[in-house]
């Protein structure tokens, strides 16, 4: 019979994961901190927990996909949280990006309940999520890798192990470095290209069969010529993602002195009021800076 499962954030990512999980034959358990995300998984035949200690006393496996490290702290360490309900043996996979030494610290509290854990960021964005491509980068104990992985395989097509707790979420670290500086390197010469009158398509096209291409120029290539700047990934969330590597690069010793520019120029996104708007916005602070507009679009 298939593993019991319980699944808390159901937001961009969340909600399209919970569906795949339904479809490979598990019929997930779902709570997230607002309601219509919930009753839209009801309306889909979803059972809906009450908190996040309720999902996780009717599961064997709990998985997270909230926004940061104090949202994961606070569901599964505090009250009413995850490791209030759970039953030793539990498995608790956690798929948010957030601080992999917040993870190695949940290991190790879980680990007194005899709960395991597994930190498992993605990469691969909502298009993946839906699709059930994701990329998961896994951190933990080994036998408790393989022992999830069928669920891991229902979401994501590249699943890696990488190491010991934290070890997922540093490879989800070191992925938002190159999307966040890819990002921006399609930004600024998009805009050099804009400014010496290059038609934006074109430019798009000849850049993406040679050594620039990038699955970044491929994805969002196109969006942001349009000026289309949904979310998908947003302002906010890269911003947080770039705090926790300049952090984990502080406490490592490693400078990443073109990431902090990166980072500064988010920041500045963020003042103009642009943290929903989608990661490849970074450009709209480029434009700004050369005096063009290089979008179609708004
Ligand atoms: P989101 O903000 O759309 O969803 C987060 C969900 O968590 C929301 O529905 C919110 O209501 C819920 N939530 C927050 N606190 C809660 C709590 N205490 N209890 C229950 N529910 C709670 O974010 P998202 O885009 O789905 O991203 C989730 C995580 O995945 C983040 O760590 C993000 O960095 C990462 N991620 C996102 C993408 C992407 O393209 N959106 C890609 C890869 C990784």
């Amino acid at each position: 019979m298939a593993q019991k499962i319980g699944f808390i954030g159901l937001g961009i990512m969340g909600k399209p994961m919970a569906r795949n999980l339904r479809k490979a034959g598990y019929a997930p358990t779902v709570y997230n901190r607002s309601r219509p995300a919930m009753e839209e998984l009801k309306r889909e035949g979803a059972t809906l927990g009450s908190s996040a200690k309720d999902v996780a006393a009717a599961s064997e496996v709990v998985i997270t996909m909230l926004p940061n490290s104090p949202d994961v702290e606070a569901v599964v360490l505090g009250v009413n949280g995850v490791l209030e309900g759970a039953q030793p043996g539990t498995t608790v996979i956690d798929m948010s990006t957030i601080s992999p030494l917040v993870s190695q610290t949940i290991y190790e509290e879980a680990k007194k309940k005899k709960v395991n854990t597994l930190d498992a960021p993605v990469s691969g964005g909502e298009k993946g999520a839906i699709e059930g491509t994701l990329s998961i980068m896994v951190g933990g104990d080994r036998e408790v890798f393989e022992a999830v992985l069928p669920i891991l395989q229902a979401m994501g097509k590249t699943i890696t192990y990488m190491g010991a707790a934290g070890a997922g979420g540093f490879t989800k670290l070191a992925n938002q470095v190159i999307v966040a500086l890819n990002l921006t390197a399609i930004g600024e010469a998009l805009t050099l290209g804009g400014k010496a009158g290059l038609d934006p398509e074109r430019l798009i096209q000849a850049l993406g069969g040679g050594m620039a291409g990038s699955r970044c120029l491929e994805m969002k290539g196109p969006q942001i010529i349009k000026g289309n700047f949904q979310p998908g990934f947003t302002i906010d969330l890269h911003h947080k993602d770039l705090g926790l590597i300049m952090e984990a690069a502080r406490a490592l010793q490693v400078p990443l002195p073109t990431t902090a520019v990166v980072q500064e120029l988010f920041s500045a996104l963020r003042v103009k009021g642009r943290g929903a708007w989608d990661h490849s916005a970074v450009i709209t602070i480029l434009e700004e800076l050369a005096g063009v507009q290089v979008r179609t679009g708004s």
